[in-house]
């Protein structure tokens, strides 16, 4: 989880949501010949990234978009939505699809994601969101309204969620004693994200040893997807922490590891994007 920056509290009832995907076209077709089918292979691998609609057929996955109060009951949770203003999704969209963009297509199979749902003051179990990664359903929820006029807060949230989902694909996500063994010897993590959701807590710092917020300091997996997100979204700043700070270093060291053991795809290739 990542902390939010304002509340709104509302009750929520329970509705559907309305996809703006439409299946990918089906290639290869029976009237058509190997060239033609192969020509449409390249047209459809060629078409821009530049909506929900084509980011969704891209990657093979659903991306929906919250169009009325909106229930989804987990495995012991609940995850609920408002309707997305159209001025908030018409914000967000460019940045969303943008940022998704950086990700290979190999790492949606790899990491199950099967569908994103787009919506607005998304709350699980009565607490209010930024998003929500849904592995049972394979699934992350993004709240468009929270932070609509920050987009660094939106874009870091979109990344240190998605990692989330990632770790816990990849078996570390709250057990991980090689990670916490990289922090000095006499770090303790805090008591979890969810303890730590003052103002302020994702604020970027150079005050604390191996840490590059306050917020990463809460938990091991908030650490991770801290560490994550900054390095895709503040690369320059995270070059000088980690130039400056062994910790950091390390902790960078083994995260890009890691990854690169998880999908090929986000090896040096997808670091490269960052500049
Ligand atoms: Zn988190």
């Amino acid at each position: 989880m990542y902390p939010v920056l304002s509340v709104s509290p509302r009750d929520r009832s329970a509705h559907d949501i309305a996809p703006v995907t439409r299946p990918a076209p089906m290639l290869g077709a029976s009237y058509t010949g190997p060239m033609l089918a192969c020509l449409c292979l390249l047209l459809f691998q060629t078409r821009p990234i530049d909506s929900l609609d084509s980011l969704a057929s891209h990657y093979s996955i659903k991306v929906e978009v919250v169009t009325q109060a909106y229930l989804w009951q987990g495995e012991g949770y609940k995850v609920v939505s408002d309707a997305v203003p159209a001025t908030d999704l018409a914000r967000y969209t460019p940045l969303f699809v943008k940022e998704w963009s950086l990700y290979p297509v190999s790492l949606m199979a790899k990491a199950r994601v099967r569908r994103i749902v787009i919506g607005s003051n998304i709350r699980m179990d009565g607490q209010p969101r930024a998003a929500v990664p849904a592995s049972d359903d394979d699934t992350l929820y993004y709240d468009a309204t929270l932070g609509a006029k920050v987009p660094h807060y939106q874009r870091i949230v979109l990344h240190h969620e998605f990692f989330h989902l990632i770790d816990d694909r990849s078996g570390w996500m709250r057990r991980d004693p090689d990670w916490a063994a990289l922090n000095l010897h006499d770090f303790h993590y805090g008591s979890g994200g969810d303890k730590m959701r003052e103002h302020g807590s994702g604020e970027l710092t150079d005050k604390i040893p191996g840490f590059l917020t306050p917020y990463g300091t809460s938990a091991v997996e908030e650490d991770k997807a801290e560490l994550f997100a900054h390095l895709v979204v503040d690369p320059e700043f995270v070059k000088k922490r980690a130039a400056a700070d062994p910790v950091v270093a390390s902790k960078i060291k083994l995260l890009k590891s890691r990854l690169a053991q998880f999908d090929p795809d986000m090896g040096e290739a997808f670091w490269k994007q960052m500049g």
